[in-house]
């Protein structure tokens, strides 16, 4: 069952989520979003989101509205938090823990979280991961480690979702966590780079099959960003400097610059967006001076 061709993302009729009454809201001392907030009501899958930009779009799409199914590598005190900090803006969140490069376990992911909420709206690839290696001793190791989980792993998820979906007859969105290395070279990061570039085609062919199901799907290219990803990196003042050197705007990006991108993506004002990337780097990738 496809939805209409002519109202691709059209706000949905299903009902509530099935645990739409649980204490969650109530329990925080929050009130609940505002029933007009533009994804009230929606659900929203954020893999990867214990920390650094899953955190932040998940908080921002439940500042949005929507109840978050928050997938974790692995529960501990950690996600718990993460937990915390979504439900105090007074959406339902449950922790689904999966590794990611597990494919049978992801599809299970996305099958507890539709059954958990009794809908899902938005699925946000986001776990990933790089690994620094010359191109002349990157091991077979490092390229699967890579590749599994942010290439494998975010192919695989959205199949499950995109599938539940189809089979549901709703509509939805699909975002990936690409990068600006889905175009720019990154030496040294080339299994990273191959990843991000396959995620930059996938996404282009998946936004041309799944249009008929009413599903868009677009990526979100973030530059440099404060992150557990870059912790090396922001511990070393030379290496930082030069960097921000290179970023017109001249500051690394927060994981909240990042996630309005995402929420612009899942919100009605993107319904007619499908088959792009959204770069939010402050001018990194195409920063070039002559003369
Ligand atoms: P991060 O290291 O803080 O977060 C990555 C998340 O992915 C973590 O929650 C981690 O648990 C999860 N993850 C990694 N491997 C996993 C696995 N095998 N199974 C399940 N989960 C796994 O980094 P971040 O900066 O928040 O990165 C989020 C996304 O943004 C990544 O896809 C990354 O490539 C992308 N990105 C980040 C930057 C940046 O500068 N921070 C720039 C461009 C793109």
């Amino acid at each position: 069952m496809t939805a209409p061709a002519d109202h691709p993302t059209a706000p949905s009729t299903a009902a509530a989520p099935a645990h739409a009454d649980s204490p969650a809201a109530s329990d925080t001392g929050h009130s609940a979003p505002a029933p007009h907030a533009r994804l009230a009501g929606q659900v929203a899958l954020v893999t990867g989101g214990a920390q650094g930009i899953g955190l932040g779009v998940a908080e921002r799409l439940a500042r949005d509205g929507a109840h978050i199914a928050l997938h974790v590598r692995k529960e501990d005190d950690r996600s718990a938090q993460a937990r915390r900090t979504i439900e105090a803006h007074g959406v339902r969140c449950q922790v689904f823990a999966g590794d990611l490069s597990d494919v049978n376990r992801m599809r299970a992911v996305v099958a507890e979280a539709q059954a958990a909420f009794g809908r899902l709206d938005v699925l946000v690839n986001n776990a990933g991961l790089e690994l620094r290696a010359d191109f002349l001793d990157t091991t077979e190791e490092d390229y699967d480690t890579v590749l599994d989980v942010n290439l494998k792993g975010a192919f695989f998820t959205a199949q499950a979702f995109a599938r539940a979906l189809r089979d549901a007859g709703r509509p939805g969105r699909i975002i990936h966590m690409s990068s600006v290395h889905e175009d720019l070279p990154f030496p040294h990061f080339t299994s990273y780079c191959a990843s991000k570039g396959g995620l930059r085609m996938m996404m282009r062919n998946m936004a041309i099959e799944l249009a008929p199901l009413g599903i868009t799907v677009n990526n979100v290219a973030p530059g440099a960003i404060r992150t557990p990803i870059n912790d090396d990196l922001l511990k070393q003042p030379d290496k930082l400097a030069a960097l921000k050197a290179q970023i017109p705007l001249g500051r690394m990006g927060e994981p909240r610059d990042v996630a309005g991108a995402v929420a612009f993506l899942a919100s009605p004002d993107a319904a007619y967006i499908t088959g792009a990337t959204l770069v939010v780097d402050g001018g990194l990738l195409w920063n070039y001076a002559e003369q």
